[in-house]
């Protein structure tokens, strides 16, 4: 492979259409032929990175092993893909001119009034270029976030001209995601507002390559060749994206559609191999002939919107194909739960997750859930505060020390079972100082969760400022509750266990980061088959 080939993917009409369902399917079919792709996201906000993010603005903040807090569509990459992303996959606006103005302070440009073109272009195109200049991967796909015609995204769109005229269209090409709407009234999809995107797209100088078309109904012939007419692009470069049942078909129906053929000829790259997609057939045939349907409560106070646990909902999508199980995910809002209607509104669920989260919105709900699951011998599974939340309820109600609490809750309270690192003590800026990023965790010999992982040292990526008081550990331990996991290098205990009830684990990382389609997390995976136990023998 003589040098690497980059493939923009922009987005027209409106958001939400999938641009990163899109762009990791590509990349899936690629990465089935051999290709070495990669994918990074563009987003055109203004924040250093979406880590200081409420999860209603863009969803749930993913985490990279190189402590990145990244948009949720390198969530997405990594579990189409089974590769790793890093701090490069994530660039924003903020970071772009946060790096100019720093270079602009050293004197870089001395002489030189700085401006969007050329200096902040020329910023974007070395970052576009920074994983394909690493010579590890043939393509490098890039997808630009936000809508095509917004001002924010113009600087981007701009970069993207620049570089097809640099590399050459055989090396460079640009995808537009659109939408086909149907409109009842008229029994009709229409192409208009498709047109006009691509219109907008080429006033900034680019003509789409490929139009990706998101659609509730089949595209006709005549729909196509309309499309492929208006918007200058060949005939069976017009893609339709038909809505899926679930996001892991779209790599097989862009498949039948032919968009990874249709890229490999823009690219001049062969195209007579078929992509080897035996795996991921297989996972998609246990995920959709499932043996048995179970419910697992989620409780969390960011519910109302789905994209705020996305990696947790994907986790149970992976466990559950590999357990041939269907996971029903029952979303539990933390504020509603009182220790009077626990029972009633977990009645009917085999297995109960708390959710990470922040603050003390709703926490004594979550609290209440992890009593009744403890006492019921329910399945539970903690993840970060989830896990915080049972050190908490496992100290006021067996411990008996009835204030106990985080000192990210209550600062003052007389026993701080959750508290801070010393170095977290002196951090004032909020952004990008938690402990991020994978850390190495030993696990205790006969522990459930040394024969789970079935490994003594694993690595796993956090996210959180609060910590298990190692000054409690031993307390816990003799009335039950184990730290089974500790990290080697800050003695913190990572994971704890009840060893009497049948599931009781919580982590103080977050293991639904690194669950991908063909790895599911042991975790989940175990969890999962704890709660299909559970429910046969109710
Ligand atoms: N708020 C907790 C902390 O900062 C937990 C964070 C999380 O759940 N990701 O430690």
């Amino acid at each position: 492979m003589p040098e690497t080939k980059y493939i923009f993917v922009t987005g027209g009409v409106t958001s939400s259409l999938g641009k990163g369902i899109i762009s990791a399917s590509l990349a899936n079919l690629l990465q089935a032929r051999g290709l070495k792709t990669t994918i990074q996201k563009f987003d055109p906000y203004i924040n250093i990175d979406p880590g200081t993010l409420n999860p209603y603005e863009h969803g749930e903040c993913f985490v990279t092993d190189d402590g990145a807090e990244t948009d949720l569509d390198l969530g997405h990459y990594e579990r189409f893909l089974n590769v790793r992303t890093s701090q490069a996959n994530n660039v924003t606006t903020g970071r772009i001119y946060q790096s100019v103005i720093q270079k602009e302070r050293r004197g870089e440009f001395l002489g030189k009034t700085v401006q969007v073109i050329p200096h902040i272009t020329n910023e974007i195109k070395e970052r576009m270029q920074l994983l394909g200049s690493t010579g590890d991967y043939d393509i490098v796909i890039t997808e630009i976030g936000g809508t095509v015609g917004d001002i924010e995204s113009l600087p981007y769109i701009e970069a993207v001209r620049q570089l097809r005229w640099e590399l050459g269209k055989e090396s460079c090409i640009v995808i537009h995601l659109t939408l086909v709407p149907y409109l009842s009234a008229a029994a009709e999809l229409k192409t208009k507002p498709t047109q006009h995107s691509v219109k907008t797209l080429m006033e900034s100088g680019i003509n789409a390559d490929i139009l990706v078309c998101r659609t509730e109904h089949e595209l006709s012939e005549d729909i196509r060749n309309k499309l492929a007419l208006f918007c200058n692009v060949k005939r069976e470069a017009v893609i339709q994206s038909i809505d899926a049942k679930t996001i892991y078909d779209v790599p097989l129906l862009m498949l039948e559609e032919g968009l990874d053929k249709v890229v490999l000829n823009l690219l001049a790259l062969p195209d007579n191999l078929e992509p080897d997609l035996t795996s991921w057939k297989s996972f998609l045939t246990r995920l959709k002939n499932p043996k048995q349907h179970i419910r697992i409560g989620l409780v969390g106070k960011y519910v109302e919107l789905q994209d705020s646990y996305k990696s947790i909902l994907e986790a149970f999508i992976h466990s559950g194909a590999a357990n041939e199980v269907k996971v029903e995910v029952v979303s539990i809002h933390s504020e509603h739960l009182t220790p009077e209607n626990c029972s009633q509104h977990l009645e009917g669920l085999h297995g109960l997750l708390v959710a990470p989260g922040f603050g003390s919105r709703g926490i004594e709900g979550k609290i209440s859930a992890i009593q009744y699951v403890r006492e019921n011998n329910i399945p539970f599974f903690g993840i970060c505060l989830g896990m915080q939340m049972a050190v908490i309820e496992f100290s006021r109600n067996v411990l008996g020390l009835k204030t106990a609490n985080s000192i990210e809750m209550d600062s003052n309270t007389p026993h701080p079972v959750i508290s801070l690192m010393d170095e977290q003590k002196e951090v004032e800026n909020k952004g990008g100082t938690m402990r991020l990023g994978a850390w190495n965790c030993s696990l205790s010999a006969n522990s459930k969760a040394h024969k789970i992982y079935g490994a003594k040292t694993i690595s796993e990526r956090h996210r959180h400022r609060f910590e298990l008081n190692n000054d409690y550990v031993q307390q816990l331990d003799s009335h039950g509750l184990k730290a089974t996991g500790i990290n080697p290098e800050t003695g913190l205990a990572e994971i704890i266990e009840i060893e009497s009830h049948p599931w009781f684990i919580g982590v103080q990382y977050h293991p639904e980061y690194k669950s991908t389609v063909l790895a599911p997390h042991p975790l989940f995976s175990d969890f999962v088959q704890a709660c299909s136990t559970y429910a046969k023998n109710i």
